[in-house]
This record gives structure tokens, C-alpha cells and sequence, in this order.
């Protein structure tokens, strides 16, 4: 099923200039749901992996699905303020400003073999901050995945020392 044409581009948002990826539309087909949850498993079964870290707030949606296929734990990575115990901070720029994120301090274990995930890999500043948030508790990013990659706006350059995937691509807005 061509899982691409369930993207809805939404011009304008959150701010002018921006054609915002809205994935609403892909999930709510159920057909939709199921093919990419399957199509992103395959890139991660078999290399133990441990925990999925999820980036607020739709990464939440396929890494926790991920994660219980993998048979791993979940971790969310959220925006400042969310989370109710100890955190460590990230702060990067993102596609429209400049963010922090934040992780528990006891979420990743030394050792942990982490999938991290996101929907969407722009500027690629969100997952480079989030990466380094695993690798100062310890973790091993076994795997990065995305649903979509804007593939010029070149985030993967970030990146480049991480097996990264992603399901859907485009080459130009
Ligand atoms: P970046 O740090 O530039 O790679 O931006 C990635 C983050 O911003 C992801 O969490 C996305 O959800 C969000 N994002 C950036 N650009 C877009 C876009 N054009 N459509 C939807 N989400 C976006």
C-alpha cells in the first residue's frame, strides 16, 4: 500500500512559510496504521534492542507500538516542564526556532540498546540533541528511525555515525 499518499501537507503551520507533514491522515486508516508500524519494525527486529525512545509528541505514537513488538521498554523524550522527576536537558535548533528536550535521569541504564524515533526527520537538531541525551546515560543507539525524511533539508548529514532509517522520503517541498 503506497503509505506516502496518506500524508496530508498542510501549507502555513505553525507558522507561514512552513508546509507542515500532518501523519492525522495516515493514522486513522487502519490499513495505514498497520503498514507502517510493520514497515518500521522491519528495519529494527533482531539487533536486541532494548529500549525505544520515543520524541514528544508523535514519536510517542509508532515508537510505543515498536516497542511493544520488540518486546522492549519505552522511554518518552519530552519538551521542558512535562516531566514530573529528575531530568537531563538538550537544547538545539529546530526547523521553526530553538527547543530544549528532556529525558528522566533514570530512564536509559549504561548498556541499554536503544532504538530512538521521531515522525519526522527535517533539520535533523531534534534527534542530534536527543542522541546526545542516550549517549551521556550510557546508551548504545543501536538504530535511528523516522516515518518521513525531508531529504533536503539534509538532516542526515547530522547523523551520520547512526544506522538511519526512514519510510517515507521526499526530495523537494
Ligand atoms: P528537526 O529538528 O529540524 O529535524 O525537526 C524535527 C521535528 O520537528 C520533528 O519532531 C517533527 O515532528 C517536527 N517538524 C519539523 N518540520 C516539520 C514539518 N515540515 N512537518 C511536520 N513536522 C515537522
Amino acid at each position: 500500500m503506497d503509505i506516502k499518499s496518506l500524508i496530508r501537507d498542510v501549507p502555513d503551520f505553525p507558522i507561514k512559510g512552513i508546509i507542515f507533514k500532518d501523519i492525522t491522515t495516515l493514522l486513522k486508516s487502519a490499513r495505514g496504521l498497520k503498514t507502517a508500524s510493520e514497515e518500521l519494525l522491519e528495519f529494527a527486529k533482531g539487533k536486541h534492542i532494548n529500549k525505544v525512545v520515543g520524541i514528544e509528541s508523535r514519536g510517542f505514537i509508532f515508537g510505543c507500538l515498536l516497542a511493544e513488538k520488540l518486546d522492549a521498554g519505552f522511554v518518552p523524550i519530552r519538551k521542558p516542564g512535562k516531566l514530573p522527576a529528575e531530568t537531563l536537558s538538550e537544547t538545539y535548533t529546530l526547523e521553526y526556532g530553538e527547543d530544549k528536550i528532556e529525558i528522566h535521569k533514570d530512564a536509559i541504564e549504561p548498556g541499554d540498546k536503544v532504538l530512538l524515533h521521531d515522525d519526522l526527520l527535517a533539520t535533523g537538531g531534534t534527534m542530534e540533541a536527543a542522541a546526545k541525551l542516550i549517549e551521556r546515560m550510557g546508551g548504545e543507539i543501536i538504530q535511528i528511525s523516522f516515518l518521513i525524511e525531508l531529504n533536503f533539508l539534509k538532516g542526515r548529514e547530522k547523523l551520520k555515525k547512526y544506522d538511519v532509517h526512514s519510510l517515507i522520503q521526499y526530495d523537494s517541498e
